[in-house]
């Protein structure tokens, strides 16, 4: 190409103001302000140029003006697109921490928009008509869940840990066991947690097993806690022993410090019955005696972001006296979604239907087999010749450092494209408009329906079309 027919061609190149005058770019003025669609087609025909610049060999034809138009739109809708926006999970892991965690039940959405979008009683009292506490919208509740005296609610349960120590036991020590130093995920371990809040840690006993003894050599007049973890996302297994709330508890009160346990995952309800491992819930740490219990709100409960801290009075109330507690506190829309989550719980029946996290948790492998030949059916008769789709036996996780061993029995669409790798597929999807997030196994791309709604399928059919198209 000479540099005349460059020339040629960058002059043929519309002005901005040319393409303000065109009909199909005035339209995108309905999703967008002038400023955005001025810069949006500025930057495209930038790029034209270069582009035009660059190239040793040009055909005409990839310089038409609905490209050119099309480019500018696609540009736009990018631009004007949320950056945090719904997902589609695939993948069967039901507390994926990467997509959001546990999912918020339907029943709550209206009070979250109602709190959000006009005034509530956050802090005052109705009644009394003065200044009160945003703390008092769940303690109730959370205390006739779990039979704690008092309960406050703070930003996530790492927070809560925090506060705990720093209340509790600043410039002191606490003792913890050595198999119970976890480190949750993005490097975030507790031992660094209990650092921050100024406590020391005391470790005692060893990988595989501690002892009351171990617990009881440590204390000395420095001691300020002892302290119990919950493994969350890891199980030592074999010649193991560690020591029983309730042994710990006695070991504490005889010597006048409190126990404090981060449950991690906060279970409310015996979940075996329901065909699941066994899993200690808050009720139990709270009746074991322990002083002090946090855990989260948006792991197993299936509520929003929240550490959740229940105990015994006089602890909680110094508590929501550290200046931390600002530092750490919960919103209103958290607020709304935490108490609304909460009241599923007063009925067992409608939390394990009504909370996302515990309905996909304990759905039988029939319901989910049934949910996957319905969408089977659609695929086939909509991407069948493109594609070969199958149902396949499979396991999905729990997922956010919960029950690390418990694989469930599921069933997943099976994909595979005549034309396109498995990987391909899986970006293609994961690029589409709401991203369908699957999972690749041997080749082929899974989308696991323990975590697909109904609602999603008609998503999903198109995410496919476009991909294979
Ligand atoms: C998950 C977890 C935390 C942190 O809870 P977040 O709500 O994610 O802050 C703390 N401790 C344990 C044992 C956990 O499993």
């Amino acid at each position: 190409m000479t540099m005349l027919d460059k020339k040629n061609l960058l002059s043929s190149i519309p002005s901005v103001d040319e393409l303000l005058n065109n009909e199909e770019i005035n339209k995108l003025l309905d999703i967008c302000p002038r400023s955005v669609l001025v810069d949006s087609i500025r930057d495209c025909l930038k790029k034209y140029r270069d582009y035009i610049l660059k190239s040793q060999d040009i055909n005409e034809a990839e310089l038409k003006l609905n490209d050119i138009i099309a480019a500018i739109g696609g540009h736009v809708r990018n631009k004007m697109d949320n950056h945090l926006k719904r997902v589609v999970n695939g993948t069967g892991v039901v507390l994926h921490t990467n997509l959001g965690r546990a999912c918020i039940s339907s029943l709550v959405i209206e009070s979250l928009l109602e709190i959000s979008s006009r005034y509530s009683n956050l802090e005052m009292d109705i009644g009394k008509g003065i200044r009160g506490s945003r703390y008092d919208h769940v303690e109730d509740i959370l205390c006739r869940i779990t039979k704690a005296e008092a309960a406050m609610v703070v930003n996530n349960n790492a927070a809560a840990v925090m506060l705990v120590l720093s209340t509790m036991a600043k410039s002191g020590e606490v003792v913890v066991s050595r198999g119970q130093l976890v480190e949750i995920g993005g490097s975030f371990r507790i031992p660094d947690v209990m650092a921050q809040s100024g406590a020391k840690l005391v470790e005692v006993g060893t990988t595989n097993k501690t002892h009351l003894w171990d617990y009881e050599m440590a204390i000395n007049e420095n001691t300020r806690a002892l302290m119990k973890v919950h493994t969350s996302n890891y199980r030592i297994c074999g010649f193991t022993e560690e020591v029983s709330s309730e042994a710990l508890v006695e070991l504490a009160r005889e010597k006048s410090i409190p126990a404090i346990e981060d449950l991690g995952s906060g279970v409310l309800i015996d979940l075996t019955k329901y065909g699941l491992p066994y899993e200690p819930t808050v009720q139990e740490a709270v009746a074991s005696g322990m002083d002090v219990v946090t855990f989260s709100g948006d792991k197993m409960l299936g509520g929003p972001q929240a550490g959740i801290i229940v105990g015994k009075r006089h602890h909680i109330e110094s508590m929501k006296k550290n200046p931390l507690t600002r530092a750490f506190r919960i919103d209103k829309l958290t607020l709304a979604a935490l108490e609304g989550t909460l009241k599923l719980y007063l009925d067992e029946e409608r939390a394990i239907k009504n909370i996302p996290v515990l309905k996909m948790l304990t759905e039988s492998k029939k319901d989910i087999e049934e949910r996957a030949s319905l969408l089977y059916k659609r695929l086939i008769s909509s991407i069948g010749e493109s594609c070969s789709v199958s149902i396949e036996e499979e396991f999905s996780e729990v997922g956010g450092g919960s029950m690390p061993m418990h694989r469930m029995p599921t069933a997943a669409i099976c994909l595979t494209s005549h034309r396109i790798t498995a990987n391909e597929l899986e970006k293609r999807l994961r690029s589409n408009e709401i991203p369908v997030i699957t999972r690749i196994f041997k080749d082929r791309v899974l989308i696991d329906m323990r975590t697909i709604w109904e609602d999603e399928f008609a998503i999903i059919e198109g995410a496919l079309k476009k991909a294979l198209s």
